[in-house]
């Protein structure tokens, strides 16, 4: 945001959140102990050992990238959204593991500049091939996620359009590896990532992934433009099983013995990356639509898919409390928020 600006912010927090965490008191599923420390810290704090994910070294990455090499032009397909995390994944392909790399950033209408000159720049310095591939056909199912009033969470379906796309370029191009910028935090033991979790069992995420599956269920099954979407990402991951080419999904940053403090001043110094200007959380690389789907989330539920998974690198010691609630203020006023919305010919009142 620019400096200076007048407009007030808009103020989406309510109520108190967890001691630990971040998260605020929905029963049934998020329930507050008589100290105000929700259950999921709780069970955290009794599983440890079991919550504790199995920690990777970057020797089993060596093993996945050399059985996997490619004998086509590419060796892996590296998903760029110019943040921190994709960019060096990029980067580390490039240079560290000497990988063919084919860049890939989609955009679905609401990428920000900052994130695509990003991406261009590290594709330029690396030397790498960049494909940017900008589509409109989710513009409608967005516009069609306010106009209804639906609780479905607006990143849920956008992941399951890009990871579908991403896997039938990698088809495309024959490519066995497509690489993602998840870290560690994020969760290592599912196949691919979803934004809000809809596949996920827990608790946190059981009213958004309802919502999102319901909205789904009763329009984009019933809309010729969206007969093939995929529902979930189990369909998603059925479809990748069927091609020819079949891709494995990564990320590097699973793997590597260091994190962002070591990789952020790296990729600034090595191909000039900048933070966006503007994005939601801080310090992180969204798009603009993210602003929407977070506003509504916070209406909707009083919480996003990112205090769920900020909350998780709380309980993990990756960050600290303060921290994550700096970066999860909303810096929005409701005149910005409606200048993206009107792309989609939605007007908040
Ligand atoms: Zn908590």
């Amino acid at each position: 945001m620019s400096e200076g600006h007048i407009e007030k912010k808009i103020n989406l927090v309510s109520g108190d959140l967890c001691k630990r965490c971040v998260l605020p008191e929905v029963k049934p599923n998020i329930i507050f102990n008589s100290d105000g420390v929700c259950n999921l810290c709780l069970e955290y704090e009794n599983n440890r050992e079991l919550e504790d994910e199995a920690k990777l070294h970057e020797s089993d990455l060596l093993k996945i990238l050399k059985k996997n090499k490619s004998k086509g032009k590419y060796d892996v397909l590296a998903m760029c959204s110019g943040g921190k995390d994709s960019t060096s994944a990029l980067y580390y392909m490039k240079t560290r593991y000497k990988l063919n790399p084919l860049a890939f950033m989609f955009d679905n209408g609401f990428e920000t500049d900052d994130a695509i000159k990003n991406v261009e720049k590290a594709a330029d310095k690396l030397g790498v091939d960049f494909m940017f591939y900008k589509s409109n056909y989710m513009k409608e199912m967005y516009g069609k996620i306010l106009e209804t009033k639906s609780k479905a969470v607006i990143c849920h379906p956008c992941s399951l359009w890009y990871m579908d796309l991403a896997y039938e370029i990698a088809d495309r191009h024959e490519i066995p590896i497509i690489i993602a910028g998840w870290t560690k935090g994020q969760s290592t033991n599912q196949k691919v990532m979803s934004k809000c979790g809809c596949n996920s069992a827990s608790p946190e995420f059981k009213e958004m992934g309802e919502a999102t599956r319901d909205f789904l269920d009763t329009y984009v099954r019933n809309d010729p433009k969206y007969k093939d979407f995929p529902a979930t990402m189990e369909e998603v991951l059925k479809k990748a099983s069927e091609r020819k080419n079949k891709a494995l999904v990564i990320s590097p940053h699973w793997f590597l013995p260091f994190g962002a403090e070591v990789y952020v001043p790296t990729i600034q110094k090595e191909l000039g990356w900048e933070f966006p200007r503007v994005s939601y959380p801080g310090r992180s690389t969204n798009c603009m639509l993210n602003f929407i789907s977070v506003y509504n989330s916070m209406k909707n539920y009083g919480y996003t898919h990112y205090h769920v998974e900020m909350s998780k690198l709380i309980r993990q010691n990756v960050i600290s409390r303060d921290e994550a609630l700096k970066d999860l203020e909303f810096q929005m006023s409701k005149e910005q928020l409606n200048a993206i919305a009107k792309k989609l010919n939605y007007q908040y009142e």
